[in-house]
Protein backbone atom coordinates (compact mmCIF):
# COMPACT_ATOMS: atom_id res chain seq x y z
CA UNK A 1 0.00 0.00 0.00
CA UNK A 2 1.68 3.54 -1.03
CA UNK A 3 2.50 5.60 2.01
CA UNK A 4 0.17 9.03 2.22
CA UNK A 5 1.96 12.24 2.06
CA UNK A 6 2.16 12.93 5.60
CA UNK A 7 3.73 9.13 6.04
CA UNK A 8 6.32 9.73 3.49
CA UNK A 9 7.93 12.68 4.81
CA UNK A 10 8.29 11.18 8.09
CA UNK A 11 10.22 8.30 6.30
CA UNK A 12 11.73 10.74 4.78
CA UNK A 13 12.97 12.92 7.93
CA UNK A 14 13.71 9.62 9.46
CA UNK A 15 16.56 8.72 6.43
CA UNK A 16 18.28 11.89 6.81
CA UNK A 17 18.36 11.58 10.57
CA UNK A 18 20.25 8.46 9.89
CA UNK A 19 22.11 9.63 7.34
CA UNK A 20 23.34 12.78 9.17
CA UNK A 21 24.58 10.24 12.36
CA UNK A 22 26.25 7.78 10.38
CA UNK A 23 29.84 8.26 10.53
CA UNK A 24 29.91 7.68 6.68
CA UNK A 25 30.81 10.69 4.81
CA UNK A 26 28.15 10.18 1.49
CA UNK A 27 30.83 11.03 -1.08
CA UNK A 28 32.68 9.02 -3.47
CA UNK A 29 36.52 9.01 -3.58
CA UNK A 30 38.92 8.05 -6.24
CA UNK A 31 42.08 7.36 -5.96
CA UNK A 32 43.25 10.77 -6.65
CA UNK A 33 40.89 12.71 -4.10
CA UNK A 34 42.40 14.22 -1.25
CA UNK A 35 41.40 13.81 2.09
CA UNK A 36 43.24 15.50 5.64
CA UNK A 37 44.72 13.12 7.98
CA UNK A 38 46.94 12.55 10.69
CA UNK A 39 47.45 9.63 13.26
CA UNK A 40 50.46 9.64 15.31
CA UNK A 41 51.60 8.94 19.32
CA UNK A 42 50.95 11.68 21.48
CA UNK A 43 47.45 12.59 19.17
CA UNK A 44 44.54 12.83 22.15
CA UNK A 45 42.56 9.77 20.55
CA UNK A 46 45.45 7.75 20.52
CA UNK A 47 44.07 4.22 20.51
CA UNK A 48 40.37 5.24 20.77
CA UNK A 49 39.90 3.53 17.95
CA UNK A 50 41.29 -0.20 18.48
CA UNK A 51 38.56 -1.23 20.85
CA UNK A 52 34.78 -1.81 20.95
CA UNK A 53 35.12 -2.66 17.03
CA UNK A 54 35.08 -6.26 14.86
CA UNK A 55 38.12 -7.14 13.25
CA UNK A 56 37.34 -9.93 10.46
CA UNK A 57 40.70 -11.55 9.45
CA UNK A 58 41.89 -12.33 5.97
CA UNK A 59 44.27 -14.93 5.40
CA UNK A 60 46.84 -12.86 4.76
CA UNK A 61 46.18 -10.83 8.04
CA UNK A 62 46.54 -14.35 9.53
CA UNK A 63 49.68 -15.43 8.27
CA UNK A 64 51.23 -12.06 9.10
CA UNK A 65 49.89 -12.07 12.61
CA UNK A 66 50.86 -15.78 13.48
CA UNK A 67 54.21 -15.42 11.71
CA UNK A 68 54.78 -11.88 13.91
CA UNK A 69 53.58 -14.34 17.03
CA UNK A 70 55.38 -16.91 16.30
CA UNK A 71 52.61 -19.30 16.12
CA UNK A 72 51.51 -22.34 14.32
CA UNK A 73 48.12 -21.53 12.71
CA UNK A 74 46.31 -23.84 14.86
CA UNK A 75 47.28 -22.13 18.25
CA UNK A 76 46.49 -18.94 16.71
CA UNK A 77 43.44 -19.79 16.20
CA UNK A 78 42.91 -20.76 19.16
CA UNK A 79 43.73 -18.00 21.31
CA UNK A 80 43.18 -14.81 19.16
CA UNK A 81 39.91 -15.60 17.31
CA UNK A 82 36.11 -16.18 17.43
CA UNK A 83 34.41 -17.84 14.57
CA UNK A 84 32.46 -15.66 12.46
CA UNK A 85 31.19 -15.15 8.87
CA UNK A 86 31.87 -12.50 5.72
CA UNK A 87 28.77 -9.90 6.15
CA UNK A 88 26.18 -10.57 3.85
CA UNK A 89 27.27 -14.86 2.82
CA UNK A 90 27.53 -17.75 5.04
CA UNK A 91 31.30 -17.99 4.05
CA UNK A 92 32.77 -18.63 7.44
CA UNK A 93 36.08 -17.01 8.46
CA UNK A 94 37.88 -15.78 12.18
CA UNK A 95 37.16 -12.61 13.73
CA UNK A 96 39.55 -11.46 15.98
CA UNK A 97 39.10 -11.91 19.59
CA UNK A 98 38.95 -9.17 21.60
CA UNK A 99 39.57 -8.74 25.37
CA UNK A 100 36.88 -9.10 27.91
CA UNK A 101 37.09 -6.31 29.74
CA UNK A 102 34.39 -3.35 29.69
CA UNK A 103 35.92 -1.53 26.30
CA UNK A 104 36.42 -5.16 24.41
CA UNK A 105 39.94 -3.75 23.74
CA UNK A 106 42.03 -5.04 21.32
CA UNK A 107 44.08 -7.64 22.90
CA UNK A 108 46.81 -5.83 20.92
CA UNK A 109 46.79 -2.75 22.46
CA UNK A 110 48.50 -0.75 24.99
CA UNK A 111 48.93 2.47 26.06
CA UNK A 112 51.73 2.74 23.80
CA UNK A 113 50.41 2.01 21.06
CA UNK A 114 49.90 -1.21 18.54
CA UNK A 115 52.32 -4.04 19.75
CA UNK A 116 51.79 -6.00 16.07
CA UNK A 117 51.69 -2.53 14.38
CA UNK A 118 54.01 -3.22 11.27
CA UNK A 119 52.06 -6.67 11.27
CA UNK A 120 48.16 -5.12 11.88
CA UNK A 121 44.86 -6.16 10.03
CA UNK A 122 44.06 -4.61 6.96
CA UNK A 123 41.20 -3.04 8.46
CA UNK A 124 43.21 -1.17 10.63
CA UNK A 125 45.46 -0.32 7.75
CA UNK A 126 42.08 0.80 5.93
CA UNK A 127 41.12 2.84 8.54
CA UNK A 128 39.71 5.88 8.04
CA UNK A 129 38.98 5.03 4.17
CA UNK A 130 36.31 2.20 4.47
CA UNK A 131 35.31 -0.48 1.74
CA UNK A 132 38.02 -0.25 -0.78
CA UNK A 133 36.63 -3.38 -1.98
CA UNK A 134 33.58 -1.62 -3.29
CA UNK A 135 35.53 -0.67 -6.12
CA UNK A 136 34.46 -4.60 -7.49
CA UNK A 137 30.47 -3.55 -7.39
CA UNK A 138 31.10 -0.71 -9.87
CA UNK A 139 32.90 -2.85 -12.84
CA UNK A 140 30.82 -0.30 -14.96
CA UNK A 141 33.14 2.74 -14.46
CA UNK A 142 36.21 0.15 -13.97
CA UNK A 143 37.68 2.86 -11.47
CA UNK A 144 38.42 2.14 -7.63
CA UNK A 145 36.50 4.05 -5.61
CA UNK A 146 36.24 4.67 -1.42
CA UNK A 147 34.21 5.97 1.19
CA UNK A 148 35.51 7.93 4.38
CA UNK A 149 34.83 7.32 8.07
CA UNK A 150 34.36 10.22 10.44
CA UNK A 151 33.95 9.05 13.90
CA UNK A 152 33.53 11.85 16.87
CA UNK A 153 36.35 10.63 18.90
CA UNK A 154 39.27 10.22 15.59
CA UNK A 155 40.75 13.51 16.03
CA UNK A 156 43.29 12.50 12.95
CA UNK A 157 40.42 14.74 10.35
CA UNK A 158 41.39 17.88 12.30
CA UNK A 159 44.85 17.69 10.87
CA UNK A 160 46.57 19.31 8.61
CA UNK A 161 48.32 17.11 6.66
CA UNK A 162 47.13 15.86 3.53
CA UNK A 163 47.07 12.96 1.17
CA UNK A 164 45.83 11.43 -2.07
CA UNK A 165 43.56 8.21 -1.01
CA UNK A 166 46.43 6.54 -3.12
CA UNK A 167 49.04 8.13 -1.03
CA UNK A 168 46.91 6.91 2.41
CA UNK A 169 46.96 3.56 0.71
CA UNK A 170 50.62 3.58 -0.04
CA UNK A 171 51.56 4.67 3.22
CA UNK A 172 49.55 1.77 5.08
CA UNK A 173 50.02 -0.74 2.64
CA UNK A 174 46.79 -1.26 2.41
CA UNK A 175 47.55 -2.34 -1.55
CA UNK A 176 50.19 -4.78 -0.58
CA UNK A 177 47.61 -6.81 1.56
CA UNK A 178 44.43 -6.37 -1.03
CA UNK A 179 47.20 -7.76 -3.82
CA UNK A 180 48.09 -10.98 -1.29
CA UNK A 181 44.19 -11.79 -0.58
CA UNK A 182 42.74 -10.89 -3.91
CA UNK A 183 41.86 -14.83 -4.93
CA UNK A 184 40.34 -14.92 -1.87
CA UNK A 185 38.67 -11.04 -2.39
CA UNK A 186 37.58 -12.65 -5.59
CA UNK A 187 35.71 -15.33 -4.29
CA UNK A 188 33.55 -13.66 -1.37
CA UNK A 189 32.48 -11.19 -3.98
CA UNK A 190 31.78 -13.69 -6.30
CA UNK A 191 29.73 -15.27 -3.66
CA UNK A 192 28.19 -11.78 -2.05
CA UNK A 193 27.19 -10.91 -6.05
CA UNK A 194 25.95 -14.40 -6.76
CA UNK A 195 23.72 -14.19 -3.16
CA UNK A 196 21.38 -16.54 -4.07
CA UNK A 197 23.62 -19.29 -5.10
CA UNK A 198 23.53 -22.18 -2.43
CA UNK A 199 27.09 -23.23 -1.60
CA UNK A 200 27.55 -26.52 -0.35
CA UNK A 201 29.02 -27.74 3.10
CA UNK A 202 31.89 -29.08 1.50
CA UNK A 203 32.92 -25.65 -0.24
CA UNK A 204 31.59 -23.94 3.03
CA UNK A 205 34.66 -26.44 5.26
CA UNK A 206 36.91 -25.71 1.63
CA UNK A 207 36.48 -21.88 2.49
CA UNK A 208 37.30 -22.07 5.76
CA UNK A 209 40.15 -24.28 5.78
CA UNK A 210 41.93 -21.85 3.08
CA UNK A 211 40.51 -18.66 5.12
CA UNK A 212 42.04 -19.72 8.18
CA UNK A 213 44.51 -22.49 8.60
CA UNK A 214 47.44 -22.97 6.17
CA UNK A 215 48.84 -25.72 7.96
CA UNK A 216 46.25 -27.34 7.12
CA UNK A 217 46.16 -26.44 3.78
CA UNK A 218 49.94 -27.29 3.82
CA UNK A 219 48.97 -30.86 4.96
CA UNK A 220 45.71 -31.26 2.59
CA UNK A 221 48.55 -30.26 -0.51
CA UNK A 222 51.30 -32.60 0.34
CA UNK A 223 49.61 -35.37 2.75
CA UNK A 224 46.76 -36.77 0.22
CA UNK A 225 46.02 -36.82 -3.58
CA UNK A 226 46.51 -33.03 -4.71
CA UNK A 227 49.46 -32.71 -6.41
CA UNK A 228 48.70 -35.91 -8.85
CA UNK A 229 45.08 -34.24 -9.35
CA UNK A 230 46.51 -31.23 -11.24
CA UNK A 231 49.07 -30.72 -13.97
CA UNK A 232 51.40 -28.72 -11.60
CA UNK A 233 55.41 -27.53 -12.62
CA UNK A 234 57.88 -29.40 -10.23
CA UNK A 235 59.14 -25.96 -9.92
CA UNK A 236 55.91 -24.68 -8.42
CA UNK A 237 55.82 -27.55 -6.17
CA UNK A 238 59.47 -26.82 -4.77
CA UNK A 239 58.26 -23.10 -4.94
CA UNK A 240 55.55 -23.36 -2.28
CA UNK A 241 57.34 -26.50 -0.54
CA UNK A 242 60.09 -23.88 0.37
CA UNK A 243 58.16 -21.00 0.73
CA UNK A 244 55.16 -20.37 2.94
CA UNK A 245 53.55 -17.05 1.44
CA UNK A 246 53.94 -18.80 -2.37
CA UNK A 247 52.07 -21.68 -0.27
CA UNK A 248 49.42 -19.21 0.78
CA UNK A 249 48.98 -17.44 -2.97
CA UNK A 250 49.32 -21.02 -4.64
CA UNK A 251 46.03 -22.37 -1.82
CA UNK A 252 44.03 -18.83 -2.37
CA UNK A 253 44.24 -19.58 -5.80
CA UNK A 254 43.23 -23.11 -6.24
CA UNK A 255 40.30 -22.01 -3.51
CA UNK A 256 39.03 -19.29 -6.17
CA UNK A 257 39.37 -22.09 -8.75
CA UNK A 258 37.84 -25.36 -7.08
CA UNK A 259 34.79 -22.73 -5.75
CA UNK A 260 33.96 -20.26 -9.65
CA UNK A 261 36.15 -22.13 -12.07
CA UNK A 262 38.35 -19.34 -12.27
CA UNK A 263 41.90 -19.86 -12.82
CA UNK A 264 44.08 -21.94 -15.01
CA UNK A 265 44.41 -25.23 -12.58
CA UNK A 266 44.17 -28.09 -15.35
CA UNK A 267 42.97 -31.38 -14.05
CA UNK A 268 46.00 -33.94 -14.57
CA UNK A 269 45.66 -37.02 -17.57
CA UNK A 270 45.85 -39.35 -14.32
CA UNK A 271 43.24 -37.58 -11.74
CA UNK A 272 41.05 -37.21 -15.34
CA UNK A 273 41.70 -41.16 -16.35
CA UNK A 274 41.00 -41.97 -12.35
CA UNK A 275 37.24 -40.10 -12.25
CA UNK A 276 36.34 -42.30 -15.68
CA UNK A 277 37.39 -44.96 -14.35
CA UNK A 278 34.92 -44.13 -11.00
CA UNK A 279 32.04 -43.14 -13.34
CA UNK A 280 32.37 -46.37 -15.38
CA UNK A 281 32.38 -48.41 -11.90
CA UNK A 282 29.25 -46.51 -10.77
CA UNK A 283 27.60 -46.89 -14.21
CA UNK A 284 28.63 -50.85 -13.82
CA UNK A 285 27.03 -50.95 -10.07
CA UNK A 286 23.96 -48.90 -11.29
CA UNK A 287 23.79 -51.54 -14.37
CA UNK A 288 24.52 -54.67 -11.86
CA UNK A 289 21.58 -53.69 -9.54
CA UNK A 290 19.03 -53.49 -12.31
CA UNK A 291 20.07 -56.72 -13.79
CA UNK A 292 20.03 -58.54 -10.33
CA UNK A 293 16.36 -56.83 -9.71
CA UNK A 294 15.21 -58.08 -13.14
CA UNK A 295 16.52 -61.69 -12.56
CA UNK A 296 14.88 -61.71 -9.43
CA UNK A 297 11.51 -60.46 -10.70
CA UNK A 298 11.65 -63.17 -13.31
CA UNK A 299 12.21 -65.88 -10.79
CA UNK A 300 9.17 -65.20 -8.99
CA UNK A 301 6.03 -67.54 -9.45
CA UNK A 302 2.77 -66.09 -10.55
CA UNK A 303 1.12 -66.96 -7.07
CA UNK A 304 4.22 -65.17 -5.08
CA UNK A 305 3.63 -61.72 -7.57
CA UNK A 306 0.07 -61.98 -6.84
CA UNK A 307 0.58 -62.20 -2.83
CA UNK A 308 3.09 -59.12 -2.95
CA UNK A 309 0.47 -57.23 -5.15
CA UNK A 310 -2.33 -58.24 -2.13
CA UNK A 311 0.22 -56.58 0.62
CA UNK A 312 0.60 -53.66 -1.96
CA UNK A 313 4.60 -54.22 -2.71
S1 LIG B 1 45.68 -4.67 15.74
FE1 LIG B 1 46.72 -2.84 16.45
S2 LIG B 1 45.89 -1.20 15.21
FE2 LIG B 1 44.49 -2.91 15.03
S3 LIG B 1 42.96 -2.61 16.61
FE3 LIG B 1 44.55 -3.89 17.48
S4 LIG B 1 45.94 -2.48 18.47
FE4 LIG B 1 44.68 -1.27 17.09
S1 LIG C 1 41.10 7.66 16.67
FE1 LIG C 1 41.87 8.31 14.65
S2 LIG C 1 43.58 9.70 15.04
FE2 LIG C 1 43.05 8.67 16.97
S3 LIG C 1 44.48 6.96 17.04
FE3 LIG C 1 42.63 6.18 16.07
S4 LIG C 1 42.91 6.50 13.87
FE4 LIG C 1 44.47 7.69 14.94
Amino acid sequence: MPLDEKEFNKKMDEVKEKLQKSVIVPEQLTRKSKMKFRCYPGIACFTKCCSGIKINLTPYDIFRLKNRLGMSSHDFLLQHTVPGSVDGTPLPIVVLKMKEDAERSCPFVTPEGCTVYTDRPVTCRYYPIGMAIMKKYDRKTGEDFFIKIKEDHCLGHNEEKEWTIEEWRADQESDLYDEMNKDWMEVVLKTKTLGIVELGQKSLDLFFMFSSNLDMVRDFIFNSNFLNAYEIEPDVIEKIKEDELELLKFSLKWLRFTMYGEGDFKVSAEARQIAKERQAAKAREKMDLKQKAVEKALAKTPEEIMKEADRGE
